[in-house]
């Protein structure tokens, strides 16, 4: 793919560059939202891989300026690990999917071959949805399903299955799952995990529970999808 690496860290960019044309991937550069989008005008790109926290204009409105313009190229985002709101308001601005910072290049790069799949099925934009055996969650629209009944989970429930559903296989420590799903803390404790995964399992019904095993002194693992 030819893409475009959006990186104000200089280290960081130049690391990405280095990876990503290690996959065979054509990739150009730039440190801010200005130079993106000049690059964006000029290059037949495929993708963009675009940091939220820019030194002039945010990725965020990066991303919105480009839909405005009518543009609809695969954009992923790289979102502060912190700043829980940065995930659904880079989807809201127009990103098609998103990373956490700091994230392994494994992640990144399947992120990206997912869009790529979903731009050449002749997709477009339809959100992103992450699929395990009966269960389907929509991260635009928030919603989740299990096989064809709808599920309503609390916020925390929700961020949860989200967390499982973009680690299937990976164990995942109670403290892990406290910092991907609530990274704000909110004062809970290691055990609330234990509360929330039985909540869930419970919405969630037998079959679709069963994907979520637990690790015996470890914490959790979603099966494989
Ligand atoms: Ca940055």
């Amino acid at each position: 793919m030819h893409l475009l690496v959006v990186e104000d860290d200089a280290r960081l960019g130049r690391l990405l560059k280095r990876l990503l044309e290690g996959d065979r991937h054509l990739v150009e550069l730039a440190p801010n939202g200005t130079d993106a989008l000049d690059v964006v005008s000029m290059a037949g790109l495929d993708a963009i891989v675009l940091d939220i926290g820019l030194p002039d204009i945010s990725g965020l409105e990066v991303a919105r300026r480009l839909r405005d313009d009518g543009n609809q190229i695969p954009i992923l985002m790289l979102t502060a690990r912190d700043a829980i709101d940065d995930r659904v308001r880079g989807l809201d601005s127009g990103a098609d999917d998103y990373v956490v910072k700091p994230f392994a290049y494994e992640e990144l790069a399947a992120r990206l071959r997912a869009l790529d799949r979903r731009r050449r099925d002749g997709n477009g934009r339809r959100g992103v949805v992450l699929r395990n055996g009966p269960i389907s969650l929509d991260e635009v629209h928030r919603s989740v399903k299990v096989a064809d009944r709808s599920v309503e989970l609390s916020p925390r429930e929700f961020s949860l299955l989200e967390c499982f559903l973009r680690h299937p296989g990976q164990v995942l420590s109670r403290q892990q799952l406290l910092d991907h799903a609530w990274p704000y803390g909110d004062f809970l404790t290691e055990n609330s995990v234990d509360t929330y995964v039985h909540y869930l399992r419970d919405k969630l019904g037998k079959l679709a529970a069963a994907r979520i095993l637990t690790v015996r002194g470890v914490g959790y693992r979603m099966a494989e999808a």
